[in-house]
């Protein structure tokens, strides 16, 4: 492959700080067989976390057959009791003679993740498999909400009244707008390993979620990194994650969903039969053409751990070039890439992180202590984190976004609440100041010029992806830049959001500020990357802010096909449309 730079030697790896870790980290085996080989597997002396990450590193490739179940039962977010279930044993490493890839091997012939059922059997029907009590309790909240949204007084719009959201548009708290209690759909109602799939109400959190399917040793199949961000939320917004290179959008996993439509029917969606269009045009409405009550998700198996590659490229292309090469072979030097996302930190500092579904760990790291997950990219070239913690690695610090609360000063870092270093922690500080113009009349108190809010996430064709980076680095000079590979899983395109089916794009995520020159006006960075996304033909998420004028926007996301589903499902526009809500930002 072009462009992948061997791994360094110095400061390498956490190993280099770790003994038994791998010294240079180029290889998946070195790192397993060092570990299996000092003290019987045993990874000592604490390594760059603090202390409670060392304990869980030694146990988790202690050998002591007890204390390794125990870490895969937690590290599949299931109870003890689990464990032979949940997850593989630190002895199969050694068992395999230490190499990874064996060990790997080893894992599946003695049916490590035992609770992982070979194959998916037939697809559910409607909520099939809900316990009874369950079912009767979610089928009198979906009637309850009916009447609740009939009563609502008409020709008002109406809003989902829910006590988190990841959007960046802040709109007023506005007296007109009427809030729909949804609070009963915020649970799971139903894992079913046999079929690998679930049945999950609207609302729920991804962390709730994930907890929920962990415990049989399964997980959604893309799994967005913020805690807080819903189900319904990544499905009608457009989540992604690490996985979507193999697994495609949220979207794509759902087998059928319950919507409560604007028009006030509850309907089943699926993409057969009569409501398939609505299927087919839910992700990327918004909430704008109905709310999803309940969703059937199909599930995959995991592995404990996550063995975690950090590759780092001097140029835009050859990062590029290498995700175009591992979404071709969809591995890397033989190893299977389960995971690819990444960071520029400028045009001539990128990194690919590639992650491999592990049943072994000669080390655990832990970035929700003093150490921070996006430094660890630069600084180490591998590292191994529990399932759970590599889905909420970017939670901790929301990507690096912690910074202008002063979470990454050590001394801060230390005085602030564990339990509080969380995204939607300092999404309600940010709320809080944007609604009492806290920094803005500070800032213009202080005579310092004005910035800008840029905080998008766009998706540019892959052989393209080079030139939109030289173009951000160049006009909007913002870094670091999140990238997150996907391609689509199913054949078809997705009509509000059409992406092409088979092709591989690149999400490039920035969420910050920068300044503005005297004469730019506020959103003149935005309409910038705008245009360029459009002209690389690329998309643009609509979870923050827009500027298109509305004749750009409906040619973006298919007018056509929203005003033919807005007429079948909600003529009476009793929801915002979808321009107001994301352009207007009513
Ligand atoms: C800084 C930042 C980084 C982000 N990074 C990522 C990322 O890396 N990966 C990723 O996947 N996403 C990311 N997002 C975007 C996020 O996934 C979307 O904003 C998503 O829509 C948020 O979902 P939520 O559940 O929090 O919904 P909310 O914020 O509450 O609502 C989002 C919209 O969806 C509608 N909605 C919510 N629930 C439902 C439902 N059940 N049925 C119908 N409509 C509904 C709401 O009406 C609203 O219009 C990021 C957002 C921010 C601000």
């Amino acid at each position: 492959m072009t462009g992948v730079t061997g791994a360094r030697t110095a400061g390498s790896s956490p190993g280099g700080r770790r003994s038994g870790g791998a010294a240079e980290g180029g290889s998946i085996g070195r790192g397993v067989e060092a570990a299996a080989s000092a003290g019987g597997g045993r990874a000592t002396g604490g390594g760059p976390q603090d202390g409670g990450s060392g304990s869980r590193a030694a146990r988790a490739s202690s050998g002591s057959a007890a204390g390794g179940r125990a870490e895969a039962a937690n590290a599949a977010g299931g109870r003890a009791e689990d464990a032979n279930a949940a997850g593989g044993r630190a002895e199969d490493a050694r068992a395999a003679g230490g190499r990874a890839e064996d060990a790997r091997a080893a894992g599946h012939a003695e049916g490590a993740i035992a609770a992982s059922p070979p194959a998916r059997q037939s697809v559910p029907a409607t909520l099939a498999g809900v316990p009874a009590p369950e079912l009767d309790r979610h089928r009198a909240a979906v009637a309850a909400l009916r009447q609740a949204y009939q009563e609502l007084p008409a020709g008002e719009p109406v809003r989902l009244a829910k006590p988190t959201s990841n959007l960046f548009r802040f709109r007023d708290a506005s007296p007109a707008l009427h809030g729909l209690d949804v609070s009963a759909f915020d649970h799971v109602l139903h894992v079913d390993p046999v079929t690998q799939t679930a049945v999950v109400g609207g609302m729920t959190t991804y962390e709730h979620l994930a907890d929920a399917t962990l415990r049989y040793g399964l997980m959604p199949l893309v799994v967005p990194q913020l805690k807080t961000i819903t189900l319904g939320g990544a499905v009608t917004g457009l989540g992604i994650e690490s996985t979507s290179l193999r697994n495609g959008l949220p979207h794509e996993s759902v087998i059928e969903m319950e919507i409560l439509t604007g028009d006030g029917r509850v309907v089943t969606a699926a993409p057969e039969g009569e409501h398939a269009r609505l299927f087919r045009g839910f992700p990327n409405s918004y909430g704008t053409l109905g709310y999803a009550l309940s969703l059937t998700i199909e599930l995959e198996p995991v592995k404990p751990y996550v063995h975690l590659r950090h590759r780092p490229f001097g140029s835009l292309d050859d990062c590029m070039s290498a995700v175009g090469q591992i979404a071709a072979d969809r591995a890397i030097d033989g190893v299977p890439v389960d995971f690819i996302d990444g960071i520029a930190f400028g045009p001539d500092e990128l990194y690919l992180t590639l992650g491999t579904f592990s049943t072994v760990a000669p080390w655990l790291s832990d970035y929700t202590r003093q150490q921070i997950y996006y430094r660890s990219v630069q600084r180490y070239r591998e590292d191994f984190l529990t399932v759970r913690d590599y889905l909420w690695r970017w939670d901790t610090d929301w990507f690096w976004c912690s910074r202008p609360f002063g979470v990454q000063n050590p001394a801060i870092r230390r005085l602030w609440p564990r339990r509080y270093r969380r995204s939607d922690i300092y999404r309600r500080l940010v709320a809080f100041d944007r609604r009492h113009g806290l920094t803005s009349q500070m800032n213009k108190s202080r005579q310092v010029s004005p910035r800008e809010d840029v905080i998008q996430d766009v998706e540019i064709p892959v052989e393209k992806g080079a030139g939109f980076l030289d173009f951000f680095f160049r006009e909007v000079r913002m870094r670091p830049v999140w990238l997150c590979p996907l391609r689509l899983r199913c054949g078809a395109s997705w009509p509000l959001y059409p992406l092409e089916p088979g092709h591989v794009y690149v999400n490039f995520g920035f969420w910050g500020t920068v300044p503005l020159k005297p004469g730019q006006p506020d959103g003149y960075h935005n309409r910038l990357i705008e245009d360029e996304v459009s002209a690389l033909g690329g998309r643009k998420g609509l979870y923050s802010t827009a500027y298109y004028t509305e004749d750009e926007f409906w040619r973006q996301y298919n007018g056509q096909e929203y005003r033919a589903l807005k007429r079948a499902y909600d003529p009476g526009a009793r929801l915002l449309g979808l321009y107001d809500k994301c352009v207007r930002g009513r």
